[in-house]
């Protein structure tokens, strides 16, 4: 290995490898490695005061690597998709797609503390698979007497005015005619999601080995007495 080649190495972010799994998780047009830090995203964020990290801060720390404080802060997951963040970034940075992302990684790797959300996300798709739309009056008695037992009561006011004004109804909906069809686009799409999270892992490994690699030949080029190798 060349001394440019070592240098170019010596030279990476350390949190490259985290970052490239990120973009690759968003898809080619990610540009999470455009972000310049100017802080639009928080400053336009109506949930930012509940998240552990504003966006911008979670993306620095994407950059330096920090794997296990990114997948377990609870912002992608207090991230309501209002989409005013990504209309205004001035490098067009798709954000709200970046959170899904990282949704989607934590509970992979099991590491979201906010046990409850995972859980809200699994129900809501169990709905879309079973009955083609959602079924708000289960979601949320299946949620609540499962997570916030305590706080039905004060719920139920609500509920209840939305019960009479018709915006809910206690039935279950009615499955939509295209279900089959729905269930195989449903199935596509995992499938193509699993093979993305394949690629991901495949060069993350690869990277990791890439490094592994260049920090033994600097090692060795160090104390192989061949002079100085400008790093
Ligand atoms: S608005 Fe865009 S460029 Fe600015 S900090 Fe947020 S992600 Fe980065
Ligand atoms: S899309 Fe999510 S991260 Fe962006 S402004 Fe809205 S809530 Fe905040």
């Amino acid at each position: 290995m060349t001394q440019v080649q070592l240098a170019s190495v010596a030279t990476r972010e350390p949190g490259a490898g985290f970052l490239d799994e990120v973009m690759g998780r968003v898809g080619a047009s990610s540009r999470l490695d455009m972000c310049i830090q100017c802080g639009t995203c928080g400053g336009s964020c109506p949930s930012a005061d509940d998240m552990d990290h504003t966006p911008r801060a979670l993306f620095a720390m994407i950059r330096a690597g920090m794997r296990d404080a990114v997948l377990s802060s609870n912002t992608p997951w207090m991230c309501v998709s209002c989409y005013r963040c990504a209309v205004r970034c001035p490098q067009d940075i798709p954000i709200t797609d970046v959170m899904y992302a990282l949704k989607a990684m934590a509970v992979e790797r099991g590491a979201c503390r906010r046990a409850t959300a995972p859980d809200f996300s699994r129900a809501f798709i169990w709905n879309i698979e079973t009955f083609g739309r959602s079924f708000e009056v289960g979601l949320t008695a299946r949620h609540y007497l499962r997570h916030y037992l305590t706080r039905l009561p004060a719920m139920a006011p609500m509920g209840i005015s939305m019960l009479r004004s018709g915006r809910m109804t206690l039935l279950p909906p009615r499955r939509i005619h295209g279900i089959p069809g729905l269930r195989r686009i449903l199935v596509a799409a995992k499938e193509l999601e699993a093979a993305k999270a394949g690629a991901t892992r495949r060069h993350v490994d690869a990277d990791r080995a890439r490094v592994t690699a260049t920090t033994a030949a600097i090692a060795t080029a160090a104390g192989g007495g061949h002079g100085e190798t400008g790093l």
